[in-house]
């Protein structure tokens, strides 16, 4: 057996249980919830593998053993192929920032929307704390009311400074961890604060990610020194979600999918639904409207992707 710790779209680079590495290769092809992937095996994944027959140091991955779970995105590339971005991760971190690069609205309900049908904890990073003013913090504080009111951890950092470095490095200890985020948002820059060199490994995937034709299947996995793995990712341009229905995105807005019980309706989609608990919820100042405003526009989204797709045939 061997845990996958690099994917670079046509090899697979594996740690063996002796702690060996070893390339290797796949044959056949998999998919996934019948969906098609761009990349059969993820980083994290444990695997069979046995030699090729001549090359003692080539692996040839025969099996993957069953996920605990799985991030997986809509490919950026292939819109109805489904792109693997690791398994068997025990917390997601979401690096993001309020100020350089300016929060992308909606971006962090779209991860959220991402991993929530996996049920894997999020963390919530907003890096760069040393460039907030006084009323960037009040907008932190917003975020952080938004988020941890319905079962997500948030955490503000710096990079730069160290603020809040021992507490992610708490949460990180003796656990996998697949961390994430738009470009520039200082992912390379907290790992390095995390653990020194760290960063400049994983520069070198954001960087190679810019540019050749393997951008979306680069993924990584490293050891931490003070216990457990940080599996990093190329960063996130942005999510769409083509691939999902919109009773899925009614079931994965955590808070959403609990209020619907309540709604007049059972396969309410809290727009305008009469008797719906949702947006009761908001009036009530219980629901979030920014979160709600994102979903609305997701909803639209793949609203308007059926209907092109419908008049195109
Ligand atoms: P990545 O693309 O997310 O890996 O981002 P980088 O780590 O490469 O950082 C992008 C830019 O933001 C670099 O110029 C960093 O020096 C800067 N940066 C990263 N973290 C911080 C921080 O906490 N505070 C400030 N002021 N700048 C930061
Ligand atoms: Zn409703």
């Amino acid at each position: 057996m061997g845990t996958v710790i690099k994917s670079t779209g046509s090899w697979y680079i594996l740690r063996t249980e002796e702690g060996h590495t070893l390339q290797s290769r796949i044959r056949g092809k998999f998919r996934l919830d019948g969906k098609k992937l761009t990349n059969p095996v993820a980083v994290g994944d444990v695997v069979s593998f046995d030699r090729e027959a001549g090359e003692e140091e080539v692996g040839i991955i025969t099996h993957i053993h069953d996920r605990k779970n799985y991030v997986v995105r809509q490919s950026p590339r292939q819109k109805h192929a489904l792109h693997l971005l690791a398994a068997n991760v025990d917390q997601v971190v979401l690096v993001s920032t309020i100020k350089s690069p300016d929060l992308k609205p909606g971006f962090i309900d779209r991860f959220l929307l991402m991993t929530e049908g996996h049920d894997i904890p999020v963390i919530i990073i907003i890096n760069k704390a040393d460039l907030l003013e006084p009323e960037d913090l009040e907008i932190y504080g917003g975020l952080e009311f938004i988020y941890e009111r319905i079962g997500y951890e948030v955490i503000l950092t710096s990079a730069e400074d160290g603020t809040g470095v021992p507490e992610l490095q708490d949460k990180l200890k003796n656990k996998i961890t697949l961390i994430s985020g738009q470009s520039g948002v200082g992912k390379s820059s907290l790992l390095n604060a995390i653990q020194p060199e760290l960063g400049l490994r994983t520069r070198e995937i954001s960087d190679a990610s810019g540019k050749g034709a393997h951008t979306t299947t680069h993924a990584e996995m490293f050891e931490l020194e003070f216990g457990g793995f940080i599996i990093d990712t190329p960063g996130i341009k942005n999510l769409s979600f083509n691939n999902l229905t919109i009773q899925d995105v009614a079931h994965n807005f955590r808070e959403f999918f609990e209020l619907s019980h309540e709604c007049k309706f059972n396969n309410c989609t809290h727009r305008n639904e009469p008797g719906c608990a949702v947006k009761n919820g908001i009036e009530e100042g219980l629901v979030s409207e920014l979160r709600y405003m994102n979903y609305l526009q997701i909803l639209d989204e793949i609203d308007a992707q059926n209907y092109w797709e419908r008049i195109n045939y």
